[in-house]
């Protein structure tokens, strides 16, 4: 079990493009696959993509079987379980439904910040596992809301960028005296 450090915002590297993984994947992804895994459960939190440790690659990961709710609860506690672990590998959205729903975000890169986000309700994703095989299905709803979340990491997109430009000036500010304190 490796846990990796999370990089927090306003870190640069959360603004890198990622890039597409190519197959078979090599046993440095495979490690990173794990340790994502291993730093998501940790944290806790119900999605983390490369970007977030450093590692410009298209690679996500989700376990949206818990919900942000319930992870907030547990936050401090004991590490939890593997519920649903999925690995998405170069993501793409292929549809977006013009419905928005409005969901309450957070993310392990912007600490203890939760905010109402706009997003299409429901998306068609196409995606390749481990494997390589390529995959195409339909999500909605609280599934919908994390992937979106998630994949906007691998294109250097925060939840925060959708806020207004106050919010997100105080969410700075928040976060360096966070910071501050935790480097004195
Ligand atoms: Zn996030």
């Amino acid at each position: 079990m490796a846990i990796r450090e999370i990089l927090i915002y306003p870190d640069d590297k959360l603004r890198e493009v990622a890039k597409r993984v190519t197959f078979p994947l090599t046993d440095e992804v495979n490690t990173l696959i794990q340790d994502m895994a291993d730093t998501m459960y940790d944290a806790p939190g119900v999605g983390l993509a490369a970007t977030q440790v450093g590692v410009p690659l298209r690679i996500a990961i989700t376990d949206t079987d818990w919900r942000s709710d319930e992870v907030r609860h547990e936050k401090g506690g004991e590490p939890v379980a593997a519920r649903n672990l999925k690995v998405w590998i170069n993501p793409e959205f292929t549809w977006k439904v013009d419905t928005l729903v409005s969901w309450e975000e957070g993310c392990l890169s912007v600490p203890e910040v939760y905010e109402d986000v706009e997003r299409p309700a429901a998306v068609r994703l196409r995606w390749q596992d481990t494997e390589g095989e390529t995959h195409e299905a339909d999500f909605e709803g609280f599934q919908a809301v994390a992937l979106q979340h998630e994949f906007d990491h691998l294109d250097g997109i925060l939840f925060i960028d959708k806020l207004s430009r106050l919010k997100q000036n105080m969410i700075k500010k928040k976060l360096k005296k966070r910071k501050k304190i935790e480097n004195s």
